[in-house]
């Protein structure tokens, strides 16, 4: 497979055609990124490593940090973080509000933002250095201890998060918030700011298209059963109302972000991240969604 040319002629082609939807703008530093961005990068297990683009520049990754986080406290804790949320799609935005009231504050899965507030609480209980503690996690698995938060997205996004406010305090109502809620929105915000390049994204990632082991060292960060589920929940869950789409359009276990990114894994094959800003109505990167669809229709490789 020419993956090389595969790869170069989907982003010159997309890079030829219109640039639609929106920055996420209520975030006001993420609205300053420039649209016109656009990168990819994909790594083959034990093989090339191929980029494009803006590949190496590095974006806030937003969302596709809750999966970071899920595989911590999952690693740590094991089964029991599922007593406190479940691991059904919500069928709603990735901020919405509307099932907590009915289900009693028990969020529908880790990667809306209900669920990954309570993730950020599990987190919070268990470790000493909460912030500290998490990004070592991530530069462990990354091997790149250069990874750091942006404290000036974390910042914007304090300041305007009036609705993750609302679900953190909404859900501590139902006691399934333990501790101040400040301090897990605090959390919250800034795993929400790390930043990445697709390049550190798709090394990364490597471990979950791994059996859950670091690629370089099979060092295991996953047991093999956690890893399964890790990936079924990005295929049922990562591209929140749009997962269907993106299982039927794509199918591989994906993981999105507000900051324009999303990152897919084919399972003992590869891990692939891309990057362009503009977002879709449902908050996935509408370049992104395009480039992976291209890419696996040229392929014919998919998990079905
Ligand atoms: N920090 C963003 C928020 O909470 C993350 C959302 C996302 O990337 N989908 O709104």
């Amino acid at each position: 497979m020419n993956y090389n040319e595969i790869i170069s002629s989907i982003y010159t082609k997309i890079k030829s055609e219109d640039n639609i939807g929106d920055l996420a703008n209520y975030i006001p530093e993420l609205a300053k990124v420039n649209p016109e961005k656009f990168g990819v990068h994909l790594s083959i297990l034990k093989g090339e490593k191929i980029g494009m683009g803006d590949y190496q520049e590095k974006f806030s990754i937003q969302s596709i940090a809750k999966v970071f986080s899920l595989c911590m406290a999952f690693e740590m804790l094991g089964e029991k973080i599922w007593d406190r949320m479940g691991v059904e799609p919500s069928g709603t935005a990735f901020n919405s509000l509307v099932q907590l009231e009915k289900e009693k504050g028990i969020p529908r899965n880790p990667f809306i933002n209900a669920g990954a507030l309570v993730i950020c609480d599990i987190l919070i209980s268990h470790l000493k250095n909460p912030m500290g503690e998490f990004l070592d996690f991530v530069r462990f698995i990354s091997g790149n201890p250069q990874l750091n938060y942006s404290p000036t997205i974390a910042n914007s996004e304090k300041a305007s998060g009036y609705l993750n406010n609302a679900l953190c305090y909404f859900i501590k109502s139902y006691g399934n918030i333990h501790n101040n809620p400040t301090d897990v929105l605090d959390f919250y915000f800034h795993l929400c700011s790390l930043e990445m390049s697709c390049e550190e994204l798709s090394g990364a990632f490597m471990f979950l298209a791994n059996e859950g082991m670091k690629s370089e060292n099979n060092q295991v960060i996953l047991s093999k059963s956690q890893t399964k589920r890790i990936n079924a929940l990005m295929q049922t869950c990562g591209l929140y109302d749009e997962s269907g789409e993106f299982a039927f359009k794509i199918g591989l276990p994906g993981k999105s972000g507000v900051g324009g990114g999303i990152i897919a894994i084919y399972p003992k094959q590869y891990s692939i991240a891309v990057w362009s800003p503009f977002l879709n109505t449902k908050g996935n990167s509408h370049r992104a969604i395009k480039f992976l669809e291209q890419f696996t229709t040229r392929t014919q490789l998919s998990i079905f």
